[in-house]
This record gives C-alpha cells, structure tokens and sequence, in this order.
C-alpha cells in the first residue's frame, strides 16, 4: 500500500564511488591508486598520508566493478525517493574532482555517447530498442525520475479505488505538514532544470535565457543571470521567471531532461560556460494535496464531524546536483588560457566557496541529526546561490546523499584524499 514503508534510511548518507580505470589511463601505464577499499554498506577507505595510514568510513563503498544499478541499491535512494512521494525533502550531489565520473552516476552515459534514443528515453520505455544506450547505463537521475513517477501512479490508483469522482484542481497555497496522507489525494510533478555558474543562475530549459545571454555577449555585456528572490510568505528562495514543467510520466519529464542536457552542450561550447566548474541542478517539485471532495471544495471551512476535512497541500522536493568539479588548483590556467586566466580564476574562487558553504550546511546538518534535531545549529545557508537555493530541501525534514566520486590512479591520489576528507567532514563521523 502507498505509505507502508519500513526502510528506515539516515538522514545523511555519504557513499564513495570509485570508477574504474578507462581504456586510455590503462594505455598511458597509470598505476592503481594506493586506496584500499572495504566495499559494501558501511564500507571503508584507507588511504596512505604522509606514510600514514588514513581510515575513512562511509555509508557505502562502491567500487569500480559496480553497474549503475548497484549503485542505485546501495545508496538505498528506492527508499529516499519513496521519502519524497510521503512528503519529505530529498536532495543527492555528486561531488569530486572533474573527471572521476558524477556526470556519469548522475546522468549515466554522458552526451557524447548519446545517438539515435536519448538514454533516459530508454528508462520510460525500456522495451524500445536503445542499442547505443543500453538502459544499465542509465545513472541516479533518470531512475529516480522513473521511480517517483511509479510512487505517483500507485498514489493515484489508490486514489481512484477509493474515490472514483475526482474535484478540479485548485491552485496550491504554501506546504504544510508531511503527515497523514487521505487516500484522496492527487498528486503534480513539476520539473526545472538549472546551472550555476559563477554565482550566475541559467536556465537549462528555457532557450530564451540562451539568447540573452548571447546578445549581452554580443553587446560586450555580462548576462546576469536569474535573479534569486526571497519568498516571504513561504520562507525560502526561488529564482525568478525559471521555467517549471508540469510533468504527467517519467517519459514527459525525461524528455525535458533530455532538452535540458543538449542546452548544457550548447552552453558549453557557444558561450564558453565551463561545464565542469558549474553546478547543475535538476529539480522535482512534488504537491499533494490531501482532504476529501467536501475539503477540496471548501478548502478553508471547517467540516462537520466526521466528514469534509479541510484539504491541504504538501510539497516535497526531490533535488539532483551534479556538481562543479573539486579540484582546487588553477594550475592548468596557462598558456592557451592565459588570456583568459582572471575569468578562470574567479571561477574557481566561486566554486570553492560554493563547495566549502556546501560542506559546512551538511556538517551542520549531520550534527543535528546527530544531537536530535531539537538543537541549534547554525546553517549558513545564505552565503553560496547553490545552499540557498537548496535551503527547502536541505532543511530538517530532509534526506541527503552525497557521491563523492574518486578516481582509481595513483596520480590522483591528493585530489582522492580531499574528497575522502571533504566527505568525512561533511558527514562528522
Ligand atoms: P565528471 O563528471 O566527474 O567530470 P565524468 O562522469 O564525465 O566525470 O567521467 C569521466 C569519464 O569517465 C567519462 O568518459 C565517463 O564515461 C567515464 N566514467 C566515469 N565513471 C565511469 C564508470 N563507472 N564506468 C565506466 N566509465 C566511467
Ligand atoms: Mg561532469
């Protein structure tokens, strides 16, 4: 039945991935990282420092021979989606070092890869043939999408067992509490898609923010960006004028993915947006409303004992994040991009704040989980886009997972143990 959940999941889970070694490290003779992995659920990672051994423990351990759908298992995210569809905030990030493989856990295959079917098609169709991306390829994204969609329909046929006259929609007022769902309930998926780059907001579905942002270039101006703008009433952050689609199947919402990904390419490579040191942000908007056909009616009147309950609106949000690699040298900047050098700079000045107001709201987070959730902790959410964006859904009903992804050489072994250390700082263990 819908609700009956037992998966009892922690509110902060850190899962490590390590991806396998590709064809041309293998060709070029990199030698294996020095990691030694303990893989599975509550995995470790120990790791040498200074001729020192370094032990890590994570929620998972995930190696380089795992699929993407043992990936998808061991980061239990069945189970957070499910959290979604009850009510709850869910927010996942890939985080690591460009390269080490988040666009590949997030997306899957990645766009060059792409021919004939997009691969997130092949989810919502999976008996369509999809021979260049086989549906195992498909990452954390594309599943999810799939998976939330299933939760709704099973919503809403319980829904129409139990009451076969549905009510026109009204338009939905601010969330409310995440408890008691009626079996009346209907359900809307809305979708947006987003980049952060250098602390600029661009939306990834609407062409037209594209196109000024190619005619400021083209008057040797800086686009702007979306603005973020503070919602009194509701007490968090939105961006103004985004593009939010209404989604009726994981098929529909996958196609705008798809859009969505082809604007990321186009962006890249028109307008010089350095995909690798933005943020992408792909989000799920989930409203249910709850009360019956007098409740719907009248949704501010008080019923009369023992029938028309006041209905009420609940929205969970389920946010995807793919974010700008972690890498923290700007050492590449040179030569070829010597002009450009300032622009680089500053770009990864933006993200390593990003990335460092990142990991204290978690830290802050899994402190409070850690100390129950009545204590107060500071969450500086408000000094990076990407946290108060995420404010909604990083907040204390919520559930989070972070991939930090490795990479399997030795050469990258520094760049590893950062990560290694940002994700264990992140979740205070
Ligand atoms: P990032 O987004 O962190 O910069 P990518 O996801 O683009 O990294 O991965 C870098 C390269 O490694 C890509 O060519 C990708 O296809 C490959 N790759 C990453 N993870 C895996 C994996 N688990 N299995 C096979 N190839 C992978
Ligand atoms: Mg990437």
């Amino acid at each position: 039945a819908v609700g009956a959940v037992s998966d009892s999941i922690p509110a902060v889970q850190i899962c490590v991935r390590v991806r396998p070694m590709l064809q041309w490290e293998k060709a070029e003779g990199y030698e294996a990282s020095a990691m030694e992995l303990k893989e599975g659920i509550n995995g470790t990672v120990a790791l040498k420092e200074d001729g020192r051994h370094r032990h890590f423990g994570f929620n998972a351990v995930i190696g380089g021979d795992r699929t993407q759908q043992e990936v998808w298992e061991m980061s239990r995210l069945d189970a957070v989606v499910r959290k979604v569809a009850l009510g709850f905030h869910a927010t996942v990030f890939a985080y690591g070092q460009t390269g080490t493989g988040k666009t590949h856990t997030m997306e899957g295959f990645t766009y060059e890869h792409h021919c004939g079917i997009a691969p997130t098609m092949a989810a919502a169709r999976p008996r369509v043939k999809a021979k260049a991306t086989p549906a195992e390829q498909l990452g954390i994204v594309p599943r999810a999408v799939v998976a939330l969609f299933d939760r709704v329909e099973a919503i809403k046929a319980e829904k129409d067992v139990a009451a076969p006259a549905t009510s026109a929609p009204e338009s939905f007022a601010p969330a409310t509490s995440a408890s008691s769902f009626s079996s009346t309930s209907s359900c809307v998926v809305r979708l947006s898609f987003l980049q952060i780059y250098n602390e600029k907001i661009f939306d990834l579905l609407n062409p037209s923010s594209t196109v000024s942002q190619r005619e400021a270039g083209g008057r040797g101006e800086e686009f702007s960006g979306l603005r973020l703008r503070w919602d009194a009433a509701r007490r968090h952050f939105f961006v103004e004028n985004l593009f939010q689609y209404e989604c009726s199947s994981a098929e529909e919402a996958l196609q705008h993915y798809q859009q969505g990904i082809q604007n990321k390419q186009v962006a890249s490579t028109t307008m010089n947006v350095a995909s690798s040191r933005s943020h992408t942000l792909l989000v799920l908007t989930l409203l249910r409303r709850e009360g019956d056909e007098e409740g719907n009616r009248t949704p501010r009147r008080q019923g009369r004992q023992g029938q028309g309950r006041p209905c009420q609106e609940v929205i969970s949000q389920l946010s995807l994040v793919d974010l700008a690699g972690s890498e923290r040298s700007i050492a590449g900047v040179s030569g070829r991009d010597a002009g450009k050098s300032t622009t680089r700079f500053q770009e990864a000045v933006n993200v390593n704040q990003s990335l460092f107001v990142l990991r204290r709201v978690i830290t802050a987070l899994s402190k409070r989980e850690a100390t129950g959730r009545n204590e107060i902790v500071h969450v500086p959410y408000r000094e990076s886009k990407l946290t108060s964006l995420l404010q909604n859904s990083l907040g204390g009903n919520s559930y989070l997972v972070m991939f930090a992804c490795v990479a399997p050489s030795e050469r990258q072994d520094d760049e590893n143990l950062s990560t290694l250390q940002y994700a264990s700082q992140a979740a205070c263990i």
